[in-house]
């Protein structure tokens, strides 16, 4: 039997920040450095395309959480990522493996959303 009762992970007030590259679809990623003939150091610079970027960057507050198959607890930034493929080459991908048991999916974990945190925050009396 699992815990249907998700746990809420905030994200932390102080960390929202405007990004400067929201919108940009492309990131320059350095990818080699090497000294040329005369000495300087040069880089191989690859241009990576993605999602365009999101107009707001910010990070969740670490939060405790327990698995619901092995009873062990740890903070929400320990989560691991892991994936797997079928035999006809399906790919599946969790972002919520538990870094004690490996379980997939231990338990419910929901994000609070940018525009709930937002909102909390104009209502929050400034310091
Ligand atoms: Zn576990």
């Amino acid at each position: 039997m699992t815990d249907s009762t998700p746990v809420i992970i905030k994200i932390d007030r102080s960390t929202i920040r405007r990004n400067p590259s929201a919108g940009s679809t492309t990131t320059m990623v350095a990818v080699m450095k090497y000294v040329d003939d005369n000495g300087t150091i040069r880089q191989h610079v690859r241009e990576y395309g993605h999602e365009p970027e999101p107009e707001w960057l910010y990070e969740y507050i670490p939060t405790e959480v327990r698995c619901c198959e092995c009873g062990g607890t740890f903070k929400h930034t320990e989560l691991r990522d892991d994936y797997t493929y079928t035999e006809d080459d399906n790919e599946f991908w969790s972002s919520n493996v538990c870094p004690l048991c490996g379980t997939w999916d231990y338990c419910e974990v929901e994000y609070e959303k940018l525009t709930d945190a937002l909102r909390a925050e104009a209502k929050e009396p400034k310091p």
